[in-house]
């Protein structure tokens, strides 16, 4: 087999006779086993988000659940009447996630066979099956990054964040500054990387180059005088964003080079990309360092492009360019230009940063005879 099986991303359970042994209609006392319990509580613990899809009365089925001890588990649940692979095509929508990367658990041979026919691309799990997830590999990830052991409650907190929109009247900047927006940029350490690894991997939409760095090139680069590998991170007051963005910068004598800047999905409505790149101009600026970067255009990444573009970024050409290294491999990346000047601090969140003009300034100081 070529494809191994991509990692299940939220896997929905059915509750009567899958979850629980019982029908809670006819049994108000349905019962738990402890390995069902440590199958809920393990795939917590490895970021795979869990969803319900049950036909049950909710007040009842969720009051249960909270007996249980369980009901925090489990985001978007669907219990009602409806279909099961309806339920299970607005949690993937809900939870944007494709639905190749859902999962279905049920022990009703005709559920899963509904939720096949209407939603082939759901893996469809028995009952039986249930005890034996947490061994497969498509439930076990490489790599449990910090993100990902609180990656359930990153998603509880960003409902209450959308709930709170909804909510609020006036305009879209001042609900942003309502929000105690705190942006931390850090140089990455070991920790970081894995997190930033699953960032890139993740967030091919607003990977501005398009060219994925795997963990052991960062990794490598990491006590490279002349490269920066920094991560971003985003909290506000509903909670943590987590690792929302990385950036590879190489420093050349008077100019910087932006070679990959990744932000995620989640933090485009915050304008995180354009925070960025404002942070980052403004310290080329104090540098007295031209800004270059890397820039390969594709279907998923417009959003990036119109941040570089409305950052002042353009191709032209500069005497600086040429001290970038030669293009191996780059050929169909553009080079953007962007003679730095000064930028205001963001108004919509507070920003926690390394110096770099002043501290990366030996790593810029011009060499030799250059
Ligand atoms: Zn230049």
């Amino acid at each position: 087999m070529a494809d191994l099986p991509a990692l299940v991303k939220c896997l929905v359970w059915d509750l009567d006779n899958t979850m629980w042994h019982g029908v809670l209609l006819e049994d108000p006392d349905v019962r738990l086993t402890d390995e069902i319990r440590t199958v809920i509580s393990t795939l917590d613990s490895r970021g795979v988000l869990q969803s319900i899809a049950s036909k049950n009365d909710y007040d009842l089925a969720w009051q249960r659940l909270e007996q249980l001890g369980l009901a925090e588990y489990f985001v978007v649940p669907k219990i009602g009447w409806g279909r099961k692979s309806d339920s299970v095509r607005q949690i993937a929508e809900h939870l944007r996630f494709a639905l190749s990367t859902v999962a279905f658990i049920d022990d009703q041979p005709s559920e899963r066979a509904e939720v096949v026919f209407h939603v082939p691309e759901v893996r469809c799990y028995t009952a039986e099956q249930a005890v034996l997830l947490t061994a497969m590999p498509e439930f076990s990830p490489d790599v449990v990054t910090v993100d990902a052991r609180g990656r359930r409650q990153m998603y509880q907190a960003s409902f209450r964040r959308d709930a709170a929109r909804e909510g609020f009247a006036g305009p879209d900047e001042e609900f942003l500054r309502s929000l105690d927006l705190v942006m931390t940029i850090k140089r990455a350490d070991g920790e970081d990387l894995s997190r930033v690894e699953e960032l890139t991997l993740r967030t091919s939409q607003m990977n501005a180059t398009g060219v994925h760095y795997p963990d052991t090139v960062l990794r490598g680069l990491l006590t490279d005088r002349g490269h920066e590998v920094l991560t971003v991170a985003l909290t506000d007051r509903f909670g943590p964003h987590g690792a929302v963005g990385v950036m590879l910068l190489e420093y050349h004598p008077g100019v910087w080079h932006l070679k990959l800047l990744a932000t995620s999905c989640r933090v485009v409505s915050f304008g995180a990309g354009a925070v960025i790149l404002n942070w980052l101009i403004d310290q080329a600026a104090r540098a007295g360092a031209h800004l270059a970067a890397d820039f390969r255009p594709t279907s998923r990444n417009r959003m990036m492009d119109i941040a570089y573009r409305f950052a002042g970024f353009i191709e032209e050409s500069c005497g600086c360019l040429s001290r970038l290294g030669p293009a191996v491999g780059r050929d169909d990346i553009q080079c953007l230009h962007l003679i730095a000047k000064r930028r205001d601090a963001p108004t919509t969140m507070r920003l926690v940063s390394p110096d770099l003009a002043a501290e990366g300034a030996d790593q810029m100081a011009p060499a030799g005879s250059d």
